[in-house]
C-alpha cells in the first residue's frame, strides 16, 4: 500500500514508519518537525516537512491507500495551560486531514488515540465500553477526533481505526523516545542512570495501590506498531473500530524504578514528591477486543524487555 504517515519524525510515528517500510509498504512521512526530528525519519521513506493541515490536500491528491495519523500535541500539562494549541493543533488539523481524505477518496485511516479519553475509570482493567470523561484538554481533543472519525467513516465510507494507547515505552533499534521536554517516567528514570539528572521524583506514595505509587500499563512500542499493521489490513469500509492497546498488566512507579536499577546497574536515587495534578491512581487496559478482532498479541510485555530496549536506545544516543 502507499501510505501517508503524519508525525513520522516523532517517537511512535517513526517506529511505525520503519515497520511499515520493512513490511513492503511505500511510506511518505509528513511532519512539521515542531517536536519531531528529521533524522528520525526511517531510511527509505519519502519525507515532506510541512504543516499537515496545509499540505494534506496536495499530498493526498497524489493518491494514497491509507493514512496513519500520529502527528499531535501530546503534553497533558501544556494542554491545560494552552488549550488553543490543542484544539487547533489536534482537532482542526485532523478535520483538515479528514476533509482531504474525503475529497481524494483515501480509503483507510489509523488514528493514534489515547487512554486519556477515559479519564478516571470506574473499573480497571478499562474496556472500550468504559465511559469517556477526559480529565484534561489533551484527552478531550483526542475524544473529539474519535467522534469525528466515527461520523466520517459511517457517512463517507472510510475504513477507520482508532487505537487508544496506554503507556507506550521501549524503543526499536535507532528509533525511540527523545522529547525535548521529557515528562514520561521511563526516559526520566533512565536519564538519572545516564547522569543527566540527580534523581527521580515519584509523584505520590499514598495512592490506593499495592505499594502506594501509581500503576500504569506500559506497552512496548513495537507491539503497538504491530497493531497498526493489523488495523490497516483488517479495517472495513464504513466502519470505525476502536481498540485499547496495552499489555493488560499494571506496573507501579516503584516497580519501574526497580526494573531500571536492575537493567542499568545504577542506584537511581528516587524521592517521594507530591502527587501530580490529574493523575489517576491506576490505568490498565483491557485489550481483549484488539486480541480477538485484530488477532493482535503483545509479545514484548515484560517490563524488563521494555526497559532494556529503552536503555539501549538512550545509551546509544549519548
Ligand atoms: N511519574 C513520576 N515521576 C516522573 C514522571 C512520572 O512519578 O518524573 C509517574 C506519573 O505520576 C504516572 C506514571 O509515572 O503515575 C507514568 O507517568 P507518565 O508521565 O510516564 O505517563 P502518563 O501515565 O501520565 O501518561
Amino acid at each position: 500500500m502507499k501510505l501517508l504517515v503524519t508525525g513520522g519524525a516523532g517517537y511512535v510515528g517513526s517506529v511505525c514508519a520503519a515497520r511499515l517500510h520493512e513490511s513492503g509498504h511505500e511510506v511518505v512521512v509528513v511532519d512539521d518537525l515542531s517536536t519531531g526530528h528529521a533524522d528520525a525519519v526511517p531510511d527509505g521513506c519519502r519525507f515532506v516537512q510541512a504543516d499537515i493541515a496545509e499540505s494534506a490536500a496536495a499530498l493526498l491528491a497524489e493518491g494514497f491507500d491509507g493514512v496513519l495519523h500520529f502527528a499531535a500535541k501530546s503534553l497533558v500539562g501544556e494542554s491545560m495551560q494552552d488549550p488553543s494549541k490543542y484544539w487547533w493543533g489536534n482537532v482542526v488539523t485532523t478535520l483538515a486531514l479528514l476533509e482531504a481524505m474525503r475529497t481524494h477518496r483515501t480509503p483507510r485511516l489509523v488514528f493514534s488515540s489515547t487512554a486519556a479519553v477515559y479519564g478516571e475509570p470506574d473499573t480497571v482493567p478499562i474496556p472500550e465500553s468504559a465511559a469517556t470523561r477526559p480529565t484534561n484538554t489533551y484527552g478531550a481533543t483526542k475524544l473529539a477526533i474519535d467522534q469525528a472519525i466515527t461520523s466520517y467513516a459511517t457517512a463517507y465510507g472510510m475504513a477507520a481505526t482508532s487505537l487508544r494507547y496506554f503507556n507506550v515505552a521501549g524503543a526499536y533499534g535507532a528509533f525511540g523516545e527523545r522529547h525535548t521536554v521529557e515528562t514520561h517516567l521511563i526516559p526520566i528514570v533512565l536519564q538519572v542512570a545516564l547522569g543527566l539528572r540527580e534523581q527521580v521524583q515519584m509523584f505520590g506514595d499514598d495512592w490506593p495501590t499495592e505499594d502506594g505509587t501509581c500503576v500504569r500499563d506500559y506497552i512496548h512500542v513495537t507491539d503497538l506498531a504491530d497493531a497498526h499493521l493489523l488495523a490497516l489490513e483488517q479495517a472495513q469500509p464504513n466502519q470505525h473500530g476502536i481498540y485499547n492497546l496495552g499489555n493488560g498488566t499494571g506496573f507501579s512507579v516503584k516497580q519501574v524504578v526497580d526494573a531500571c536499577r536492575e537493567v542499568t546497574g545504577h542506584p537511581i536515587p528516587a524521592l517521594v514528591a507530591p502527587r501530580r495534578e490529574g493523575d489517576p491512581a491506576s490505568l490498565v487496559a483491557a485489550s481483549t477486543r484488539a486480541q480477538q478482532e485484530l488477532g493482535w498479541q503483545p509479545v514484548r510485555s515484560q517490563l524488563s524487555r521494555i526497559v532494556i530496549d529503552a536503555w539501549e536506545f538512550a545509551r546509544a544516543r549519548q
